[in-house]
């Protein structure tokens, strides 16, 4: 199979680059990978997304964002990309159906996984008080106690977001030190509502249907904490690994991009969404990262006469 440009990953930025790809007549395929839709499938409500003043469910949009890009004919395909060759032009990748394609342009939209604690407590409540991003789910809080795992720069900034909207907000911590960066920790050290539990660990989330609270086990033995959100954020886990041989990636593997545009080391080969973004990770901006991939491959297959 020949394609003038092969979209690798179905979130926000995927769908949006086959949008404006089928649109500008590259006739993309686009691969969505295991969990077609992306992160935002598995949240509940979203209501940050600009065009929904009624809010969305995740699943919901993504199917809109699936059709929306389904209308300009892009080529969608349910299965995998389960490796790459970026040496030479045209691109190859293998599926997991071992179809062979060749691409001229290369989008990766693969996205980032939050990391979880791995507690079968903490799967059971997913979406029904468990949440990675309090950016997305904090404002079905307000008003409510909170905890938030992790002592990084995410679990500083989720915690000053929380405190904000919620009432207490906890930070659990394993250790007796935040890794966060000297500002960071300033920050949430002024919050008068924000209380750091300090080398604790999380040993279930308890509730009924949907979070009541938290079991933790730390140096003054355990303790329950009433909460009615828990909010991971111990790190994102980008998606990169397979593009590594070829494509530079930062220290904790997102995928370096030329600032400003979607252009990755390799000529033709652009990336998009939260493999490339450790900072904002929103639904809205990776869309826009998609849509510059898009432009960026368009003006590629022009600027090469292909
Ligand atoms: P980090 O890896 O920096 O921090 C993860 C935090 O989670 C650490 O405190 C770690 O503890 C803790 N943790 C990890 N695993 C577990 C576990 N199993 N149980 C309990 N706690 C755990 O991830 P971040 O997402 O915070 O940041 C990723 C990168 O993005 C960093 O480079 C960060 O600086 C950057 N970033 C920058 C921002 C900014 O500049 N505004 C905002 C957000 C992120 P321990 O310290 O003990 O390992």
């Amino acid at each position: 199979m020949h394609t003038k440009c092969l979209i690798i990953g179905s979130g926000p930025a995927g769908y949006t680059a086959a949008v404006y790809a089928a649109r500008a007549n590259l006739n993309p395929l686009l691969y969505t990978g295991m969990q077609p839709g992306g992160q935002l499938t598995s949240t509940t409500e979203v209501e940050n997304f600009p065009g929904y003043p009624d809010g969305v469910s995740g699943q919901v949009m993504m199917d809109d964002l699936r059709r929306q890009a389904e209308r300009f004919h892009a080529d969608i395909r349910y299965g995998s990309i389960t490796e790459v060759n970026f040496d030479r032009r045209p691109y190859t990748a293998l599926t997991d159906e071992e179809t062979a394609i060749e691409a001229e342009t290369v989008i990766i939209a693969t996205g980032a996984t939050a990391k979880y604690l791995g507690l079968p407590s903490e799967e059971k409540f997913k979406g029904l008080g468990v949440s990675a991003c309090a950016t997305c789910d904090g404002f079905f809080y307000r008003g409510k106690d909170v905890a938030v795992v992790g002592g990084g720069d995410t679990a500083c900034e989720e915690a000053a977001y929380l405190s904000g909207l919620c009432g207490k907000v906890y930070m659990i911590v394993r250790r007796n030190e935040l890794r966060a960066s000297a500002s960071m920790q300033k920050k949430v050290f002024r919050i008068p509502n924000i209380e750091i539990l300090w080398e604790t660990q999380t040993k279930e989330v308890l509730g009924d249907g949907k979070v009541t609270g938290v079991w933790l086990t730390g140096k003054e033995g355990d303790k329950k904490i009433s909460v009615s959100g828990f909010f991971l954020a111990i790190g994102h886990h980008p998606n990169s690994e397979m593009f590594r041989k070829w494509i530079e990636t930062d220290e904790n593997g997102y995928i370096k991009t030329v600032p400003g545009t979607s252009k990755t080391g390799v000529e033709g080969v652009f990336a998009c969404g939260d493999v490339q973004d450790p900072h904002y990770r929103q639904a809205v901006t990776a869309a826009g990262s998609g849509c510059k991939a898009a432009i960026d491959a368009e003006r590629f297959l022009v600027a090469n006469r292909l």
